[in-house]
């Protein structure tokens, strides 16, 4: 039919454009990601269409056009896609079939009314490009040659209109009428930021205003064996806007559980190190090409939010929604496979590249130890990975948990550490004689978090990890050289101690530790050591 045919949006959508026009929702910004991945998926469609179709309406490149006129106050964007049908008009932009604007719906019935962020999280797809417009045309002409074209007409309020409109190019052509208030994007400077923000990796070609908008090649989908060590440091600088060197990179493919593309970095530093604040996760996630979250919270575990890069999961179905990846099991899947993948690379580090692994702990070694001490799950793998200084090994020189065990004696059934500020002051302690004595390695540990981490990790390989400095370490089984006193003499000696100090100690034993000191005092709390005990008295005063 040539005149227009008027159609009420179905409920749902009547009450989701509701809320996406009447939303102080300040994020309006992301309904140009909306409708170019839109085009970008409909440029996908049709390039799977042309593999098996030969009849398609229109030669015409695979390429996004957009134009902003400031005068009418007007942005339009334009693909060369698949198009749509009639049918297609009405069943894709009038019901509520796809899964974004569902789980929108969803969440706002589970009272997320009030948080209008909800849009700009799930994506409400076409329709946010309600948030600007006082009215949108969709001029559209399908691949199917024998199809005439249209043009869908709304302004948002409840209904919509399709007729038949001459002389259309193949795929969609959205003209947008901007609000008075939004007329910021009739202007060239601002669609480019968006676009550099939201779609820089897109697929396609997209021209602005007649000039050709860079694209960044999605590095992160092409073979490894393709690339080169700059591309890749060019990618890293442009993706996570630094200007040093990767030291350590993670470019991995996965199909099971779910599909990933994943392109990490360790940057040459840890600037929270340094006294900068806290870093914030940013590994951005993208499905297909097009990013969802520059700063997704729980892709990955805290502890690792070092990290640069991206993840994108996609090889996955064209039909599959990317809104879908807000699934919170779906991000938890890629937060496990991501985290295996990247201790599995440090592993490989520290057993074939020793030098370097030593390097990347001086920097990024704390967050290993948070992990250690506060994730649970990867707890195990993550103390192998901690290196320490130790009684047997050399000024500087480090060991790991797994090679202080393979030293161990048959008779040593612990594994000791010392706190304290570096090796002088350790070593010159009393301490350490007990155990140097019986030929005991001891780690030595210089950073405050160490014995907060062993307390928190406990064991190891089967033994227990435990301050050298507690008062239940028990030497007495393990022979040392040099006289004791007769069992007289130690209940004479410790009983007149005990009468001089009085009220000063708690109380007064023989001790096996000792070789050169004549006495020192041992700490009766479980869980706090001398050390710990000078730090909270520090904190106290
Ligand atoms: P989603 O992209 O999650 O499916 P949208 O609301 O963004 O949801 O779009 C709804 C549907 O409208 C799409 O699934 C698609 O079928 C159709 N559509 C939107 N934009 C275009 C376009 N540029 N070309 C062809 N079809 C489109
Ligand atoms: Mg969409």
């Amino acid at each position: 039919t040539t005149t227009p045919q008027k159609f009420e949006f179905q409920a749902e959508i009547k009450q989701l454009l509701d809320i996406v026009i009447h939303s102080l929702y300040t994020e309006k910004e992301i309904f140009v990601r909306e409708l170019v991945s839109n085009a970008s998926d409909a440029l996908e469609k049709l390039r799977h269409t042309q593999l098996t179709e030969k009849e398609i309406h229109d030669d015409l490149p695979l390429e996004i056009t957009i134009t902003t006129d400031e005068t009418a106050k007007t942005i339009t964007i334009q693909d060369y896609g698949i198009g749509m049908t009639r049918a297609e008009l009405v069943q894709n932009l009038g019901t509520i079939a796809h899964s974004g604007s569902k789980q929108f719906l969803k969440a706002l019935g589970e009272g997320g009314a009030k948080n209008s962020n909800l849009i700009g999280q799930f994506g409400v797809g076409f329709y946010s490009a309600f948030m600007v417009a006082k009215s949108v045309k969709v001029y559209s002409h399908s691949w199917k040659k024998e199809e005439p074209g249209h043009v869908w007409t709304s302004d948002g309020s409840g209904s919509y209109t399709v007729e038949e409109a001459a002389d259309q190019r193949r795929g969609c052509k959205i003209v947008i009428e901007l609000k008075d208030d939004c007329d910021e994007f009739a202007k060239d400077w601002r669609i480019k930021e968006i676009l550099t923000r939201y779609s820089a990796f897109v697929g396609f070609p997209i021209t602005l205003n007649g000039k050709k908008f860079e694209t960044v090649q999605a590095l992160w989908l092409r073979s490894k064996n393709e690339i080169k060590d700059e591309e890749y440091t060019e990618f890293y600088k442009f993706q996570a806007h630094a200007h040093d060197e990767p030291m350590l990179r993670l470019h991995f493919s996965a199909d099971a559980p779910l599909a990933i593309n994943a392109l990490l970095f360790v940057p040459s530093e840890n600037t929270e190190r340094y006294g900068f604040a806290r870093l914030e996760p940013s590994v951005a996630l993208h499905c297909r090409k097009v990013l969802i979250d520059a700063k997704p919270k729980d892709l990955l575990p805290e502890w690792l939010r070092f990290l640069k890069g991206v993840v994108d999961s996609e090889d996955l179905p064209l039909n599959i929604s990317r809104e879908t990846m807000q699934d919170k099991a779906l991000i938890e899947k890629l937060n496990k496979v991501i985290t295996k993948r990247f201790l599995k690379l440090l592993d490989e580090e520290a057993t074939q590249r020793p030098d370097a692994y030593v390097k990347f702990y001086g920097e990024f070694g704390l967050f290993l130890k948070e992990g250690a001490a506060l994730d649970f799950t990867h707890k195990d793998q993550l103390v192998k990975l901690l290196r320490f200084e130790s009684s047997l090994t050399e000024k500087t020189k480090t060991t790991s948990l797994a090679d202080y065990v393979s030293r161990m004696g048959a008779e040593q059934k612990e594994i000791y550490f010392l706190v304290g500020k570096d090796r002088t002051a350790i070593e010159s302690g009393p301490y350490l004689e007990g155990f140097k004595a019986r030929n005991l390695e001891v780690l030595f540990c210089y950073e405050p978090v160490d014995e907060y981490v062993f307390n928190n990790v406990r064991e190891f390989d089967g033994k227990k990890i435990i301050a050298a400095d507690h008062g239940d370490v028990k030497l007495a089984d393990i022979p040392q050289q040099g006289e004791a006193l007769s069992e007289a003499e130690v209940k004479d000696l410790t009983k007149w101690l005990k009468e001089t100090l009085g009220e000063q100690v708690a109380e007064v034993k023989s001790s096996d530790r000792l070789v050169d000191s004549p006495a020192l005092a041992t700490n009766a709390d479980k869980f706090m050591s001398a050390h710990m005990r000078r730090m909270m008295k520090a904190m106290n005063k």
